[in-house]
C-alpha cells in the first residue's frame, strides 16, 4: 500500500453525471510536483463508479465504492452491490463500516463479512470506526473502538489491505472536531489496540470528521495521521483542492 498522504473523498448520496467533469481540476492538481505525495481517492455513489473509473484512467487518482454487500459474487439481494462487481468495474477501494451505515443497523458481524469479501477480491478496505456522542459522554470511546476493531477484523490475519479511518460520529458533518492533543492521544490508543492484535504489521490510520480547508492547517501537524476521509468538503473541487494545497503549504 502507498506511503503517501491519503485524501479520500466520500461523496455520500450526492453527485450526478454533471459532477464528473468537476473533478478535472483535482486531476490537474495531482499532476503538479508539489502534490506528488498526495494519494487522492474518490468514493462516489454507485451510479457514478464507472464514470469516475473512466475519468481517472491514466491519472494518479483512484476510485472506491462507499459500501458493499457481504456476499462475494452475485445473488438475490435487491439494491446490493458485491465486491466482485466493484472490483470488475475498476474500483480499487471500498469504504466499510461507515457510521451512517452502522446507524442504519449494520452490525460488526456484517462489517466483518464485508471486509473478508473485499479482501478476497483484493480491494483495499477503508474501515471506519468511531464512537458516538453518547458513548463519548459516558467514557466508552476506547471500549467501543476496541469492540469495532476486534469484531470487524475477526479472522483477518493481515492488515496490509486495510486503512483504518477514525471517524468520531459526533464530528461527522457537525463542524465539531477534537483538539490536536486529544486526537493524537486517540490515534495512539487505536494504534495500540491494533498493535495488540497485529504485532509488528504496519498500520495505516486516517482521520475523518468535518475536515475543511481551515482545520487542515492544524490537523497536518499530527504526524500519527496518514490522511483524511473527507465528506462535505470534498464535493466541491475548489474546497477539496484547498484542503490538499493547505496540507502541503
Ligand atoms: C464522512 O462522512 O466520512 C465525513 C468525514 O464527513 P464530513 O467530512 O462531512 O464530516
Amino acid at each position: 500500500m502507498t506511503n503517501k498522504i491519503l485524501f479520500i473523498a466520500n461523496w455520500k448520496m450526492f453527485g450526478n453525471l454533471n459532477s464528473v467533469k468537476s473533478i478535472e481540476s483535482v486531476i490537474n492538481l495531482s499532476k503538479k510536483k508539489n502534490y506528488k505525495n498526495a494519494k487522492i481517492i474518490y468514493c462516489p455513489p454507485y451510479t457514478l463508479l464507472d464514470k469516475f473509473v473512466i475519468k481517472t484512467r491514466k491519472t494518479k487518482l483512484c476510485v472506491g465504492a462507499q459500501n458493499c454487500h457481504q456476499v462475494i459474487n452475485t445473488g438475490p439481494y435487491t439494491g446490493a452491490i458485491s465486491t466482485t462487481m466493484i472490483k470488475k468495474i475498476g474500483a480499487k477501494y471500498v469504504i466499510i463500516g461507515h457510521s451512517e451505515n452502522r446507524s442504519n443497523g449494520e452490525t460488526n458481524n456484517q462489517i466483518n463479512k464485508k471486509i473478508h469479501s473485499a479482501i478476497s477480491n483484493n480491494l483495499i478496505v477503508i474501515f471506519c470506526i468511531g464512537e458516538n456522542l453518547f458513548e463519548k459522554k459516558h467514557n466508552r470511546t476506547n471500549n467501543i473502538l476496541k469492540k469495532q476493531i476486534y469484531l470487524g477484523l475477526k479472522q483477518i490475519k493481515k492488515i496490509d489491505k486495510i486503512i483504518f479511518a477514525y471517524e468520531p460520529v459526533w464530528s461527522i458533518g457537525t463542524g465539531k472536531i477534537l483538539t490536536n492533543k486529544e486526537l493524537t492521544k486517540q490515534i495512539i490508543i487505536i494504534k495500540n489496540i491494533i498493535k495488540n492484535l497485529y504485532k509488528k504489521q504496519k498500520t495505516k490510520i486516517i482521520y475523518g470528521g468535518s475536515v475543511n480547508n481551515k482545520n487542515i492547517n492544524n490537523l497536518k501537524q499530527i504526524n500519527e495521521i496518514d490522511g483524511f476521509l473527507i465528506g462535505g468538503a470534498s464535493k466541491s473541487s475548489k474546497k477539496f483542492i484547498d484542503i490538499i494545497k493547505n496540507y502541503y503549504r
